[in-house]
């Protein structure tokens, strides 16, 4: 038999920390490893499959489409990008899409859009402001965007015109204004930071300065995008609209899709060879999230992200009043973390998966729980029980 992972240390670039595990076969919330055995996904493929494993929704639209026109290129129009941007533009506070393949991706269209819009309206005005913690990508501009300093540092110089202030600081932003600020760029939840959720009025007042300063909001939807918390975006919890907003990561339930939504007064700066790519408007992803934003869509799946983050929650809260090690339990919609007082996550999620719960850790002292939008009450009790368990065996208090 293949030795999977002996050829995986051998072949590929050794840049990740994969768990132990070869899958190879989804269905819904669950997936099985080479070996057959079975697990709860609880990663979701890091909040990107929405509709779980081997969606019908997702393998049809893709059986389709692949049976029609994969890649032409935007030296011409194809049909399914147009059915994906009227869908976007009707689904949300924005007028207009341009579309690439990643989160990374969007966040660099996302600053050429606005350093275009700067030169254009706001005297050559450049410099973006970003938080502390904040997680935007991993390509260059997207990395000086990043707020964690030991993702940045080994590749600097990083492109100029960042800056960072602490999360939840609207005093900082208001302090690190300039005239040579041009936006302020946030997540509505910080997601790889540790999924931390910003105070009632930080993401209104940031929008209110932002509206009297004539700067630019550019929310990062790239994971709390597509119904993850709760609606479709999260904005809409918040009472706010953003002028610039990047998605990526569920919009096409597993193929890789990127997008960046903007005003129209914003996205006219943008003129033919300002920017492009390749693989950006692909008719085969362009259809699979047409069909997945649209299933979301139809069956009120925000909604329903909403309820089973309610019996979630609860199901952790209960922990957090039996387990002492459990001092908090965060986050919204089907974005939730779980942190401890010591520094577990690691051996939390080493148990959870010999148990058959996959779960990720997202901070020394954190675990992060991302199913998919359609998880049903049953896994997550079995997967609460799982999570009870581990804790209890890795901590030695009975769970
Ligand atoms: C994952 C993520 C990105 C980067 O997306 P990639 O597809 O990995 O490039 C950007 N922003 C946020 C908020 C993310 O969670």
């Amino acid at each position: 038999m293949t030795d999977w992972i002996a050829d995986e240390r051998k072949y590929l670039f050794q840049n990740y920390g994969r768990q132990p595990v070869v899958l190879v076969r989804g269905e819904g919330t669950r997936a099985w490893d080479a070996d057959g055995k079975e697990y709860l996904d609880f990663v979701g493929g890091l909040a990107v499959n929405v509709l779980g494993h081997a969606s019908p929704v997702v393998a049809e639209a893709l059986a389709l489409q692949s049976q029609q026109l994969i890649h032409t290129s935007n030296l011409y129009y194809t049909t399914p990008m147009i059915e994906l941007a009227k869908l976007l533009v009707e689904n949300s506070c924005l007028d207009r899409v341009f579309f690439c393949n990643s989160g990374a991706e969007a966040i660099e269209a996302a600053i050429k859009l606005a350093r275009r819009w700067g030169l254009d309206t706001r005297g050559g005005a450049f410099e973006i402001i970003a938080t502390h913690d904040g997680f935007h990508g991993r390509t260059m501009g997207a990395l000086a965007a990043t707020g964690t300093a030991r993702y940045r540092e080994p590749f600097e110089p990083l492109v100029p015109g960042f800056v960072h202030v602490p999360w939840n600081d609207l005093d900082a932003i208001r302090s690190a204004t300039g005239p040579k600020t041009l936006a302020v760029l946030l997540e509505p939840i910080q997601g790889e930071g540790g999924v931390n959720v910003p105070s009632p009025g930080f993401l209104p007042g940031v929008r209110e300065w932002c509206t009297s300063n004539n700067l630019l909001l550019i929310l990062d939807e790239v994971q709390t995008g597509m119904g993850r918390t709760g609606t479709l975006w999260a904005y809409e919890q918040e009472g706010i609209e953003p002028d610039i907003m990047c998605v990526a990561k569920g919009l096409a339930g597993g193929v890789p899709i990127g997008a960046v939504l903007a005003r129209e007064a914003i996205a006219a700066h943008l003129v033919p060879g300002d920017h492009g790519t390749t693989f950006g408007a692909n008719p085969l992803a362009a259809a699979v999230g047409t069909a997945t934003l649209r299933h979301i869509i139809d069956n009120g799946l925000p909604a329903q992200a909403a309820r089973a983050s309610e019996r979630l929650a609860a199901r952790l809260r209960s922990m957090e009043d039996r387990l002492p090690v459990v001092t908090e339990v965060r986050g919204r919609g089907l974005l939730l973390a779980v942190a401890f007082s010591r520094d577990i996550a690691a051996e939390v999620v080493a148990s959870c998966r010999q148990r058959g719960l996959l779960i990720n850790g997202v901070r020394p002292n954190a675990i992060r729980l991302m199913p998919p939008l359609t998880v049903t009450d049953d896994e997550i009790f079995r997967a609460c029980d799982i999570l009870d368990e581990a804790i209890a065996a890795v901590t030695g208090t009975p769970g």
